[in-house]
């Protein structure tokens, strides 16, 4: 079970969190469609509501109205394909002896079943088969015996691979991102408090300020006054592991990730890929709306080319990626996008998207672009293919639906029908991070991690100085 989504942390002083919950939720919904939820406490009590279905769906005014207190987080899930299922949906959230937690987890854990195995051993009870409850119940139970910074820190060490937390424990709300800084989480101050969110458009949303990004290793404490927030660098490590797909595809181009403004990164991504493959044609286009900054950065590179706008995208048709059988796939992507003929009759076409991963909205494209009298149809892409699943949190699809997996890039180009195909290389992506390749996870597209598993080769030795607890 892999958890795919969007988290925030609310301290405010004095007033209720949920409604700037609500509406930065609303900012996070494309990391997560399947369930939303809010946990807050009033200093007294925990509150929560978890409910399926889409942020604007899943709260009536009566519910954000019964989430009281001025500290709460909150929680969007990505959808599994296929499968719904309430049990995962999140926060978490537990009582026990030494008071009340939740929490809301983006990432995935490589060693979540051993820990579970182990809690459930000591007497530990599992409502889920997540991540998140065997973190819940890993935390409960060290702040037994430790404090809150020491508990979070002991948690920390046991926990193995990506995870951005934002956690209450009764009315303190903080933040954790994992050793690697694998998933994005950035701080974020308000009018009267503070916020810690997935993406820094949650904080644009609620017109705060983003103050920075959570360092790797980080745990923050937002003061419970709304007066600022208390850092403790818990866990050192000499390398990062940031995911490079958020920057291509998952984040939201408005959004800073580690010092990066995703719409410039996309965008220097498309002039990378002018100049490593670029070919002349009539008209780029871009596949709407993923490759629109590739394809306006190609276009401008290019200089003399021009950039037009060939598809229309129905914009009440979701995510394509998410149907559970290639036939819905496939009619999803015609619903999806539509080709305006004059832009393309008797032209010479490239279109740019960010990535291929099952390669049928390529596929379906270039069929379109065609049947509508495009004279060649050359296909662009502004990452590296996609050779090997996700295990650090984004839904890729397993190796064997990856079109890339086994085939060359003309094999590609020959399946989906393409006049050429090119994608971006591994190093021009390092190049636009500013980061070395050994500094951020490009496992889709390396098949080597940065943690072990099983089946699959690691791509470093994990160093890890801890940082005592009392420093
Ligand atoms: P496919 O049609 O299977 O080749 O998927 C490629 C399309 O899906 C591209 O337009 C991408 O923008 C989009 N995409 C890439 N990765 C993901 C993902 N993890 N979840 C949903 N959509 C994705």
């Amino acid at each position: 079970m892999t958890e795919k989504c969007g988290v925030v942390g609310i301290s405010l002083d004095g007033r209720d969190a949920a409604r700037p919950l609500y509406y930065s939720l609303y900012a996070l919904q494309h990391r997560g469609q399947e369930s939303a939820g809010i946990v807050t406490h009033d200093g007294f009590q925990q509150h929560s509501h978890v409910e399926m279905g889409l942020v604007g769906d899943a709260f009536s005014e009566d519910d954000i109205e019964s989430l009281n207190g001025p500290a709460g987080i909150g929680h969007v899930r990505y959808p599994t394909s296929g499968s719904v299922d309430s049990s995962c949906a999140q926060p978490f959230s537990v009582s026990f002896k030494s008071g009340s937690l939740g929490l809301s987890h983006n990432g995935n854990l490589v060693n979540a079943d051993e820990i579970r195995d182990e809690l459930a051993d000591s007497g530990h009870a599992f409502t889920s088969d997540g991540d998140t409850e065997v973190i819940a119940h890993d935390l409960a139970r060290n702040l037994l015996e430790e404090d809150l910074v020491r508990a979070v820190k002991q948690t920390m060490t046991r926990i193995h691979g990506s995870y951005s937390l934002t956690i209450t424990h009764d009315d303190t709300v903080m933040g954790v991102r994992d050793p690697q800084g694998n998933r994005p989480l950035c701080i974020g101050e308000l009018d009267d408090g503070y916020i810690l969110a997935s993406e820094s458009a949650a904080i644009d949303t609620l017109d705060g300020e983003l103050v920075r990004d959570v360092k790797p290793g980080e745990l923050v404490i937002l003061r419970a006054d709304g007066q600022g927030f208390d850092s403790y660098q818990l866990v050192e490590q000499k390398q990062t592991a940031h995911c490079f797909f958020e920057h291509v595809y998952f984040a939201r181009p408005d959004s800073v990730i580690d010092g990066k403004r995703v719409y410039e990164v996309r965008r220097d991504l498309g002039r990378k890929l002018w100049e490593e493959s670029g070919i002349d044609s009539d008209v780029v286009l871009p596949v709407p709306d993923s490759g629109r900054a590739f394809a306006s950065g190609y276009a401008e590179a290019a200089d003399d080319v021009e950039f037009a706008e060939g598809l229309m995208k129905n914009r009440y048709v979701g995510r394509t990626f998410i149907m559970p059988t290639q036939d819905e796939r496939e009619r999803a992507v015609r619903l999806k996008l539509n080709p305006i003929k004059s832009t393309i009759e008797g032209k010479t076409v490239t279109i740019i998207d960010d990535s291929i991963v099952r390669g049928t909205t390529s596929t379906q494209l270039v069929k379109l672009l065609k049947d509508v009298g495009a004279e060649e149809v050359n296909v662009r892409i502004g990452a590296p293919p996609i050779v090997a699943p996700c295990y650090m949190g984004i839904d890729m699809a397993s190796r064997d639906e990856l079109i890339a997996s086994d085939k060359s890039v003309e094999e590609v180009a020959d399946e989906i029908n393409a006049d050429s195909l090119a994608y971006l290389s591994k190093d021009a992506v390092a190049e636009v991070l500013e980061q070395s390749r050994d500094d951020l996870c490009m496992g889709c597209v390396t098949g080597e991690y940065p943690y072990d598993i099983e089946g699959e080769e690691a791509d470093r030795e994990i160093t890890r100085t801890e940082v005592p607890a009392d420093d």
